[in-house]
């Protein structure tokens, strides 16, 4: 496992942490002081590109003229390319994929997670997928984070076999001074040589979805210690509240979460401040509402690829929903804000007159409820929800009710809940874990 480890991270890094990654994140870094209106010639050029790249190679758009100017591109944009999802890409791939769906040697293929269904292929240049590395980088580098810092990351990797029952838990990956340790390992049977390996690299940041950063807290509030770690890189996953909590309660974390996606059209990162930044010269980000209108209003992200060029998304609109942020950040940065990202529409789960529950409403009901290790909401039929538990010990009849009457009472009266325990809940293949599921076909408007 060891010496597959050393060739594979040894082999990433050479890949994506060579001169030229490291001269791309430079240059983005200059893209942080720009007006707003150096920042929009910027992004009508990145448009201007992609949409005449879309033009030339998918048939999907060859009925559009080319023949519009830089300045001119978000008008074009926004009158005459559809709003597409992946369904459309799905039912297209001979007119929406370049050269018929057939991938040249040279890309790679990023596919999403499919936990909500058919898994999406999308091919990437290898331009692009530096690039997204420089863009990675530069978030990082907002929390003072460089190549000679040491991170812990806690995320999908196996980096020991899952049978392993003794240490180490973990692997040091020396070309990134990078601590991977393997989030299926983080229990309590293993937290002890775990949190002594952590604070001997004494690493400046943590890197984790939510609930991984969260189990971590939760052992540590368990054993009553805490850990210093100056900051914490989250993504992949939406951080709840009661997650951020915790997290700054055991390790003082300042939390710099990161938004972006396997089809890659939106990214968007937490700065010093707290804000969520879209990054403008990574796509063009729209906010629609059902209908596909722009609004000031929740809904739905929709991206516009400006540096994958082999496989150019026009429009993608993505099942994740949130809102323009009004104001500026005190950071500076003439980056648009937004709100939290709530998670995917499918795993958003309906109250009892079908509208959407916000999953940080839903943690109010788990306020002041104890000896619960791990939960899950799920939906599981109009107006009804399971609440899967793994409970500890202490776990009772009364902390079960009071649970139910929380949620009758904080978030939604009518709704049928009923309590299922477990003795584990499983995280998808990707290690994720998914706190709000619905099991129900969502149409998506
Ligand atoms: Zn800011």
């Amino acid at each position: 496992m060891n010496i597959k480890n050393e060739l594979f991270y040894g082999g990433r890094a050479m890949l994506r942490d060579n001169w030229l990654c490291q001269r791309q994140a430079t240059q983005l870094r200059t893209h942080e002081f720009l007006n707003s209106k150096e920042m929009a010639a910027l992004q009508n050029q990145y448009l201007h590109r992609s949409l005449q790249f879309a033009i030339k190679k998918l048939p999907f758009y060859q009925h559009i003229s080319p023949k519009f100017t830089v300045a001119d591109a978000p008008r074009v944009l926004r009158e005459q390319f559809p709003i597409i999802d992946k369904s459309t890409l799905l039912l297209n791939r001979r007119t929406l994929y370049p050269r018929n769906g057939n991938v040249l040697l040279w890309q790679s293929v990023g596919k999403t997670s499919g936990t909500t269904g058919t898994p999406l292929a999308v091919f990437r240049s290898m331009q692009s997928v530096l690039l997204e590395q420089a863009f990675i980088k530069r978030h990082w580098a907002w929390a003072g984070f460089d190549e000679d810092a040491t991170r812990v990351t806690l995320r999908g990797d196996v980096v020991v076999p899952l049978t392993q029952t003794a240490p180490p838990f973990w692997f040091w990956n020396r070309f990134n001074r990078q601590l991977l340790v393997s989030s299926r390992h983080l229990r309590e049977q293993n937290i002890a040589p775990i949190l002594q390996e952590i604070r001997r690299v004494r690493p400046h940041a943590l890197q984790a979805y939510p609930s991984t950063a969260y189990v971590l807290a939760q052992l540590l509030q368990q054993r009553d210690e805490l850990l210093h770690i100056p900051f914490l890189f989250s993504a992949s996953e939406p951080l709840y509240q009661h997650q951020r909590d915790l997290i700054l309660e055991r390790m003082g974390c300042s939390v710099m979460d990161m938004y972006g996606m396997a089809e890659r059209v939106a990214f968007a990162t937490g700065c010093e401040h707290g804000n969520m930044h879209i990054n403008p010269d990574y796509s063009y980000v729209e906010i629609v509402d059902e209908a596909g209108q722009p609004t000031d209003k929740e809904g739905y992200i929709v991206g516009t690829t400006f540096h994958n060029l082999a496989m150019p998304l026009i429009r993608y609109r993505l099942s994740d929903r949130t809102r323009w942020k009004q104001g500026t950040c005190p950071c500076g940065r003439n980056f648009p804000m937004i709100e939290p990202v709530t998670g995917k529409y499918e795993d958003s789960i309906c109250g009892s007159n079908g509208a959407v529950v916000s999953p940080s409403v839903l943690t109010f009901a788990f306020k002041g409820v104890q000896h619960i290790k791990k939960s899950q909401v799920v939906q599981i039929a109009p107006a009804h929800w399971q609440i899967r538990l793994v409970p500890m010990v202490g776990f009772n009849k009364i902390e079960e009710q009071k649970l139910v009457s929380n949620i009758h009472q904080l978030v939604d009266a009518q709704v049928k809940v009923e309590v299922l325990l477990q003795d584990d809940i499983p995280t998808t293949e990707a290690g994720k874990f998914r706190w709000v599921v619905n099991l129900m076909r969502l149409p998506v408007a």
